[in-house]
């Protein structure tokens, strides 16, 4: 891949890292702000557990894209951004374009998928 377009792909993934971890403080001081509703009765704090359960789920999920495109933008920095980390052939851009993240080709993506999903079964 050319200087040209790992630069248009590290601009993608600093444009999503930064709209990732701006969620990411938000939904936290949501639910770090939940405390501090001043609820009395049991059945109000329960429903504040709740809501702080969704809002730190939400934050793992969101943690993770962040992890993804750090790590996406580590291997631009290393050179190895948009080669399959399987079998070391360059990635589709297309796919790149859709999925800036993407580690593996679809095709290894594809064997990876239906390897994790046939777990009781045989693979050959
Ligand atoms: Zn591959």
């Amino acid at each position: 891949m050319n200087a040209e377009r790992l630069e248009h792909f590290k601009s993608i993934l600093q444009e999503q890292l930064l709209e990732h971890t701006t969620k990411v403080g938000v939904e936290r001081a949501a639910a770090l702000a939940s405390d501090d509703d001043g609820v009395k009765d049991s059945v109000d704090l329960s429903l504040v557990d709740v809501n702080k359960e969704i809002a730190f789920r939400l934050t793992d999920r969101e943690l993770q894209i962040v992890a993804d495109i750090d790590q996406a933008l580590l291997r631009i920095r290393e050179g190895s951004y948009g080669i399959c980390a399987r079998c070391g052939k360059p990635i589709d851009e297309r796919r790149l374009e859709a999925v800036p993240t993407a580690r593996y080709d679809a095709a290894c993506q594809a064997i990876i998928e239906s390897a994790n999903g046939d777990d009781d079964l045989p693979s050959l």
